[in-house]
């Protein structure tokens, strides 16, 4: 169990609940043991996705959602899903300094979020007017208005108390052969929003901190709702 820097006190039941009980039974853990089967039963090696957002569908599923809630997204394993559904119950958090479209809170200058939230990582054009507003996710949907930049990675915020070195949870580490879920250390730059990302082809690049769901704000069945 990895417990925040600045201790476990000031956080709601709900928070307590993601770093204490539920990631510690999923990590660590590596493709091929039954905690990792929690995160994705279906991935093996060679099936050229990550395994990335199978931990937030699965702290997700056991704060608990309503059918249709997981049909928005929550619970599911797609990124931009993570995003969508979180927009549509006013949850999501925008890391911009720039007024944008759509429902959602602008995070104000150097807000962080906090641990047991779930943090989005996105790359290219896009994000300062797009990333606030609802994505398509499959062929046929009305959305975009406005396109947002991609998103390349979602996991758990574990410390964010010293600023520019966070610590995180992660599924999707690891290699192309052997997904692991592992707990990772990340420079945050909070000058530029960008922070050591995931692994791509030149290595690992900075990528920007596209937001995050507010776990206390999303309506999940715990009982615990801020
Ligand atoms: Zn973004």
């Amino acid at each position: 169990m990895r417990i925040p820097s600045t201790g476990l006190g000031g956080l709601s039941p709900r928070r307590r609940n993601i770093l204490c009980e539920i990631l510690p039974e999923v990590v660590p853990s590596h493709y091929g043991s039954d905690a990792f089967k929690e995160i994705d039963a279906g991935w093996k090696p060679g099936s050229g996705y990550t395994t990335c957002g199978g931990l937030t569908a699965l702290v997700a599923q056991r704060l608990g959602v309503t059918l249709e809630m997981r049909k928005e997204g929550m619970g599911g394993y797609g990124l931009t899903g993570l995003r969508n559904a979180a927009l549509r119950r006013g949850a999501w958090v925008h890391a911009s300094s720039r007024p944008g479209h759509g429902q959602y809170m602008c995070a104000p200058p150097g807000a962080l979020p906090q641990p047991g939230d779930m943090y989005v990582l996105c790359s290219g054009e896009g994000h300062d007017f797009g990333c606030c507003t609802i994505q398509r996710e499959k062929e046929g949907d009305p959305w975009p208005r406005f396109l947002g930049a991609k998103v390349e990675h979602v996991g758990i915020v574990v410390d964010t108390g010293c600023s520019c070195l966070w610590v995180t949870a992660d599924a999707g580490q690891g290699s192309s052969q052997m997904q692991t879920a592992e707990y990772v250390l990340r420079n945050f730059d909070s000058g530029t929003g960008y922070m050591t990302g995931e692994q791509g082809r030149e290595g690992k690049p900075m990528r920007r901190l596209c937001g995050w769901v507010d776990v206390d704000r999303y309506p999940y069945l715990d009982g615990y709702g801020g």
